[in-house]
């Protein structure tokens, strides 16, 4: 099963793409994660997209059809599982690629799921997001602080913010996910793939199970 997830940035599609990973036993291929490693570890992939990054703009169609090629035809037929998209397709290029990419692999898209959450929460989200510079596991100083302010709960390592999590650029992102991907939400909407709109302005357990839901309606 391939699934995409939607939503603007903050909407939870990280913590729903790792939910689906342990429940469907699907493989969860998140552009921003792979980018994010590209920057840190200095490839030169990373240093063509850390500018567009920082400033909380699309890196181009070009660069990032790449890699999810790359990453997708390494899979071969895909096997057993699947893979859950996660802050991928972006742009309508995007979208258009990847259908063509599916059918070249002879695999298909399954569902879409718009992940759905207010402006106003997204920016709270997004703002107060931190990550483990140790074992990744993501925290919000607003809604799920650890015990100790800074130091993560599971490993002790030090919690840090996203560059591009810093507000300026939170705003941004949020313009550039209204111009640029929301677009996608008509596309599939119109389209033949079974689409679900998911409220997710909810505990993340109760986001997942309508997803799961959604998916075995
Ligand atoms: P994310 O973690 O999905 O919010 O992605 C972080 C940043 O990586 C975005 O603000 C973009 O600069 C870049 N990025 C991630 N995925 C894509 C994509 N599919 N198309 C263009 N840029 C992307």
């Amino acid at each position: 099963m391939n699934l995409i997830l939607l939503g603007a940035p903050g909407a939870g599609k990280g913590t729903q793409g790792g939910l689906l990973t342990e429940r469907l036993g699907l493989h969860r291929l998140s552009t921003g994660d792979l980018l994010r490693e590209a920057v840190r570890r200095g490839t030169p992939l990373g240093e063509q997209a850390k500018t567009y990054m920082t400033a909380g703009e699309l890196v181009p169609d070009a660069v990032i059809l790449g890699l999810v090629r790359e990453i997708m035809e390494g899979r071969g037929s895909g096997g057993p599982g699947g893979v859950v998209f996660d802050g991928f397709p972006r742009t309508l290029a995007q979208a258009e690629a990847l259908e063509t990419l599916l059918s070249d692999l002879g695999q298909r898209l399954d569902a879409v799921i718009l992940v759905d959450v207010p402006d106003e929460v997204l920016v709270r989200r997004i703002s107060g997001r931190r990550t483990c510079s140790g074992c990744g596991r993501v925290y919000n100083v607003f809604y799920d602080p650890p015990a100790d302010e800074g130091v993560c709960d599971a490993c002790g390592g030090t919690l840090e913010e996203r560059k591009d999590d810093a507000e300026e650029t939170v705003r941004r992102r949020l313009t550039v996910y209204r111009e640029q991907t929301a677009p996608l939400v008509d596309h599939y909407e119109r389209g033949e793939t079974p689409f679900f709109r998911v409220d997710g302005d909810r505990d993340p357990e109760a986001v997942h199970d309508a997803i799961v839901n959604a998916l075995h309606a």
